[in-house]
């Protein structure tokens, strides 16, 4: 059976998340922005409302929302800011790799923290010299007695320098690339884990972004969430979860351009009319529009397989790669329906197009999900 129409349940979800967005997220999204400043306030109330982590199963304390819930939760956030809404979807992020290992004790310590109070968590694997070729990371790990060291750098790690944990990928030798690669859940306050440089960013400013360093630190066996081979496999198994919840994000930033643009057009004149009746103009719109719907049935495709237990990298992919680029296309249209108004911080489109960049390079750029999802189908087709 096919079927478009929501639940009850989740008409009642997506009323509450679009009703915390107008109220508590577009009325500070722009000064956020300007100041580079992450809302704490807002996330706590985001947290208050299950609007953070959904995902997290009830047996950890979670709302155990499935991912089709989740991600239209996601978009109604990213339609106000896709800053805070990244931070917010960060802790699904982190929290992943913990849901989807084996280590009962972990889920219950570090997930629970999650749903007890409204903290934050961060997903690190990036490194400055390996973020696309993960498999080539270099921060080391070695066994000493019952506990793991681990030395290292990682960058670009959003909520870092707020997160109270870490999920942290590590090799036991560099030249194994993926066969070498554990991961761990590093406490905030774990001697020697100290938080480097904050990013200055084009957009999404609203998020934070900053560099952990790890000097010598000391982690407990219980907190190894996959031995040597399988942490990299755990990094990819999260991706196929957490990457429509990119694509949803896109779907927020092109419904609110979308939005903004027939406002705009239908006031704006120029050669005596509103420039909503030059077909040039509709013919961006409608762009929009086809992208925008055609974003939204791939999310949620790809949401229904993780619901269904289907493997889903290609569809993860294709939701991202397609949202993605979809929305940094539409997010440039709607600077150019509103002309040199577009342009100026005054109005919210240039906002818009900043924060639709990082979409294409974050959680794996537009061209390595074009790689993941050409060895699928090459496996699928061979
Ligand atoms: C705002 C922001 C937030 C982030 N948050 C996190 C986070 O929370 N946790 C985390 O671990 N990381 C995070 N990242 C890191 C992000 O995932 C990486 O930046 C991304 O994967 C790209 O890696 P890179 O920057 O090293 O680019 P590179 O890998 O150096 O790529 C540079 C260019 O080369 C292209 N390229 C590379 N290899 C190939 C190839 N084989 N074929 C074709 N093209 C190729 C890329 O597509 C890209 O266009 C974040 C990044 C940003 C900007």
């Amino acid at each position: 059976m096919l079927g478009f129409e929501l639940s009850e349940e989740q008409n009642a979800l997506v009323q509450t998340a679009r009703q915390f967005t107008k109220d508590r997220i577009i009325p500070i999204a722009a000064e956020c922005d300007q100041h580079s400043k992450f809302p704490k306030d807002v996330y706590e109330q985001a947290w208050e409302l299950g609007l953070v982590g959904s995902v997290i199963p009830e047996a950890y304390g979670g709302a155990g929302l499935n991912e089709l819930d989740n991600v239209l939760v996601v978009e109604e956030l990213a339609y106000g800011c896709t800053g805070i809404q990244t931070s917010i979807t960060a802790t699904t992020l982190a929290a992943m790799p913990v849901i989807l290992s084996e280590n009962e004790a972990a889920k219950k310590k570090y997930l629970g923290m999650l749903t007890k109070k409204p903290i934050f968590a961060s997903y690190a694997i990036t490194e400055p010299g390996a973020g696309s070729d993960a498999a080539g990371l270099q921060t080391r790990v070695r066994k000493d007695g019952n506990d793991y060291v681990l030395n290292g750098q990682k960058c670009f790690i959003t909520n870092a320098s707020m997160a109270d944990w870490y999920v942290v990928f590590a090799t036991t030798n560099p030249e194994l690339r993926h066969r070498g690669i554990m991961a761990f859940v590093v406490d905030r306050d774990t001697p020697g884990l100290s938080i480097g440089k904050k990013e200055d960013k084009m957009g999404q400013r609203a998020s934070d972004t900053a560099t952990v360093i790890l000097e010598d630190v000391r982690v407990p066996a219980e907190n190894l969430l996959a031995g040597e081979g399988d942490g990299f496999k755990l990094a990819m198994m999260t991706f196929d979860r957490t990457r429509p919840d990119i694509g949803a994000g896109a779907c927020g930033i092109m419904r609110r351009s979308l939005e903004e643009s027939i406002r705009y057009a239908l006031e704006r004149k120029t050669f005596g009319t509103a420039i909503a009746n030059h077909q040039a103009v509709q013919f961006m719109i409608a762009e929009m529009g086809i992208k925008y719907e055609a974003t939204r049935l791939l999310v949620h495709k790809a949401a229904w397989q993780i619901d269904h237990g289907s493997r889903n990298s290609m569809i993860a992919s294709y939701s991202k790669a397609f949202g993605a680029d979809a929305a940094m296309a539409v997010a440039t249209d709607a600077v150019q329906v509103f002309g040199g108004n577009g342009y100026m911080k005054e109005y919210p489109v240039e906002k818009l197009m900043r924060d639709a960049k990082v979409l294409q390079i974050y959680e794996g750029t537009s061209q390595v999900q074009r790689m993941v999802i050409a060895k699928n189908l090459f496996a699928m087709y061979k």
